[in-house]
C-alpha cells in the first residue's frame, strides 16, 4: 500500500524498515532510521533560517547522503527542490537560481569569489565545505541542529521539484513536478520492474536529471538500498562495486553500457544482476544485442523512453519482448495516454509517422515561470513532446527522431541555441551553430559552425570562452570555421544542411 506522496511514502518506510539499509556510499552505510533523523535535524534548520511552503531551495551537490538528506529535508518543510547540475558554471548556476528565485543554495564545489557573489543575493546560503564567509553557514551546523518530527503535510497537488532542461529559446526552462505526479510514475516504474525492498540498485546517474531521480524515489518507495557509485570515468571500478555490493539492479544511458562492454570485464564476467534499464536515448540495435549475449541469461533488460517533462518515464519495453521488437521504445505505461499526431494535432493511425503526445497524471506542471512555453507544449492535458515516432499495429512505439534541434550528449539535453548564445558574444564571431553529430559513445557529440575570421588566434580565444562559461558536456568537441550558415528565406538556420 503506497502512499499519496514520496515524502508520505519515506516516512512510513523510515519506520517500518527502519533498520534497512537505504544508501550505501563507498563504506556508508545508512539506514532509513538513520536518514529519517538527519532529515529531521536538517528540515528543522531549514525551517530556522524561514523556509516556508512553497520556497525553493536549490541543491548544486552531487550526489551523496547529503543530497538525499537535504531533498527529503527540503519536502519536510514543504519547499520545492530545485535539482541544479553542480557541474555547470557559476553564471548558469546565478542565472537559474534567479529565475526560480530561490530562498536558499546548498553548494560544495564554488570558489570563494563566486560564492561570495552569490552571497549578495539575498539568499541563504549553506555550503558543504569549510567557508569563513559572512552569512554562509556550514552543512555541519544543519546536521546538528535539533531534531523536530512535525512534517508538512504534502497533497497530491503540492508542488514538489523543478528540474531544468534546456529551453527552445536558449533560456533554461524549469520543470514543474507536482508530488502527485513524481508518485504517480514512481508507481508505475515500480510496478513494470517489479521492485521490491530486496532490490538494490548502482546508481550512476547524477540525480538532478530526471533518470537519476526516478531511481532514486523508485528504490526508495519499496524501502530497497541505492549505492552510490563513482564516476563512469572508471567504469571496471563501477562493475567491481556491483560485484561487492549485490547489486540487483543497473541503470545507464547507452554510452554507459558501451563503456562497460569496451572497458570492464563484463562480457567475461557479467554481473549477477536482476534488471539492467536503458533510457535517456535511443540505443542502437548492435549495441543492445551485445549487452544482451554479454549479459547473464537471467538478467532483464528493460529499454525506456521518457521526458522531464513527463516526470521521467512514457514507455518500457516488456524484456520478452525485446528481440520481436528490438528497436521500439515499447508500450506506454499504466497512467500514460499516448497517442501520434500530425502537425495539426490530429491523431493519425497506427503505422503513420508524426509527433508523440502524452496524457496522465504524472505530466508536469508547466515551465516554471514560464507560461509561453508551457503553453506551445502543454495543449488540453496533453504534452508535446518534440519527439517524432510510429506506433505498429500492436502498439508499440518506435521513435525515429525529434521536432526540434534539442541535442542529446550522453545523459545531457543540449539546447544549440544556448551555447551559440555564448559563443556569439566573442567579438570575432559573426555568428554561429552548434549541431550534434553521431558519436560511438555518447550518441551524440557536438561541432560548432563559426562564422568569423580563422585564425590559432581566434581558435583559442574561443576554447578558452567556452571553457569559462560552459560546463564540460556542452563544451564543443569539433570547431569548424564557415564563410556563412545556410538559412531559410525567414531567416532560419537549416540545421539539417549542416548535419549533411
Ligand atoms: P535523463 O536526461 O535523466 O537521462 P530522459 O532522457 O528520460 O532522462 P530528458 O533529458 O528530458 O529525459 O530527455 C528526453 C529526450 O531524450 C526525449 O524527448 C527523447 O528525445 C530522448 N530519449 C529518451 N529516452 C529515449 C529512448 N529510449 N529512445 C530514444 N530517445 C530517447
Amino acid at each position: 500500500m503506497y502512499q499519496s506522496t514520496l515524502p508520505g511514502q519515506f516516512l512510513s518506510i523510515s519506520e517500518s524498515q527502519a533498520d534497512s539499509i537505504a544508501l550505501q556510499s563507498n563504506a556508508e552505510q545508512v539506514s532509513y532510521g538513520d536518514l529519517k533523523r538527519r532529515v529531521d535535524k536538517v528540515g528543522s534548520y531549514f525551517k530556522q533560517i524561514g523556509i516556508e511552503p512553497g520556497d525553493r531551495v536549490a541543491l548544486v551537490i552531487d550526489n551523496s547522503v547529503d543530497y538525499v538528506t537535504a531533498f527529503y529535508a527540503i519536502w519536510k518543510v514543504g519547499g520545492i527542490v530545485v535539482s541544479l547540475n553542480p557541474q555547470a558554471k557559476f553564471h548558469e548556476i546565478e542565472k537559474l537560481i534567479q529565475q526560480c528565485e530561490a530562498k536558499c543554495l546548498l553548494i560544495d564545489k564554488l570558489n570563494h569569489a563566486n560564492t561570495e557573489q552569490l552571497n549578495q543575493l539575498s539568499i541563504n546560503m549553506i555550503t558543504l565545505n569549510q567557508c569563513d564567509i559572512n552569512g554562509v553557514a556550514n552543512w555541519s551546523t544543519a546536521l546538528e541542529c535539533e531534531a523536530d518530527n512535525n512534517w508538512y503535510s504534502a497533497t497530491e497537488d503540492t508542488l514538489a521539484q523543478i528540474i531544468y532542461t534546456s529551453g527552445t529559446t536558449g533560456n533554461p526552462k524549469g520543470v514543474l513536478l507536482s508530488h502527485g505526479n513524481l508518485m504517480c510514475n514512481v508507481k508505475d516504474i515500480i510496478e513494470y520492474l517489479e521492485l521490491t525492498r530486496e532490490d538494490s540498485v548502482l546508481n550512476v546517474l547524477p540525480f538532478h536529471y530526471c533518470y537519476g531521480n526516478s531511481v532514486l524515489h523508485t528504490h526508495f518507495s519499496v524501502g530497497g538500498k541505492v549505492i552510490l557509485a563513482g564516476s563512469m570515468a572508471f567504469p571496471q571500478e563501477i562493475v567491481n562495486t556491483m560485484r561487492e555490493y549485490k547489486a540487483t539492479g543497473f541503470s545507464g544511458v547507452p554510452s554507459t553500457f558501451s563503456l562497460f562492454l569496451a572497458r570492464s570485464d563484463w562480457p567475461q564476467d557479467p554481473p549477477p544482476l536482476r534488471y539492467m534499464t536503458q533510457a535517456g536515448g535511443p540505443m542502437g540495435k548492435e549495441l543492445t544485442q551485445k549487452l544482451l549475449q554479454s549479459s547473464q541469461p537471467d538478467t532483464k533488460l528493460y529499454v525506456m523512453y521518457g521526458q522531464t517533462e513527463a516526470c521521467a518515464r512514457i514507455s518500457w519495453l516488456p524484456p520478452h519482448k525485446l528481440d520481436e521488437k528490438l528497436g521500439s521504445a515499447g508500450i506506454s505505461l499504466t497512467h500514460v495516454d499516448l497517442e501520434i499526431r500530425d502537425e495539426n494535432a490530429q491523431a493519425l493511425p497506427n503505422g503513420q509517422k508524426g509527433e508523440v503526445y502524452v496524457k496522465g497524471p504524472s505530466i508536469m506542471q508547466g515551465y516554471w515561470n514560464n507560461a509561453e512555453a508551457s503553453e506551445q507544449v502543454l495543449l488540453n492535458g496533453w504534452l508535446k513532446t518534440g519527439d517524432l515516432g510510429y506506433l505498429d499495429d500492436e502498439g508499440y512505439l518506435y521513435l525515429v527522431g525529434r521536432n526540434s534541434d534539442m541535442i542529446k550528449v550522453g545523459a545531457h539535453r543540449i539546447n544549440p541555441l544556448e551555447l551559440e548564445e555564448v559563443i556569439n558574444k566573442l567579438g570575432f564571431v559573426q555568428e554561429s551553430a552548434v549541431i550534434g553529430i553521431e558519436d560511438e559513445i555518447l550518441g551524440q557529440k557536438l561541432r560548432a559552425f563559426i562564422v568569423g575570421e580563422e585564425s590559432r588566434e581566434n581558435l583559442l580565444a574561443l576554447k578558452k570562452h567556452c571553457n569559462e562559461y560552459l560546463p564540460t558536456h556542452k563544451i564543443p568537441r569539433e570547431i569548424q570555421w564557415a564563410e556563412q550558415l545556410p538559412k531559410t528565406a525567414s531567416g532560419k538556420i537549416k540545421r539539417y544542411l549542416l548535419k549533411s
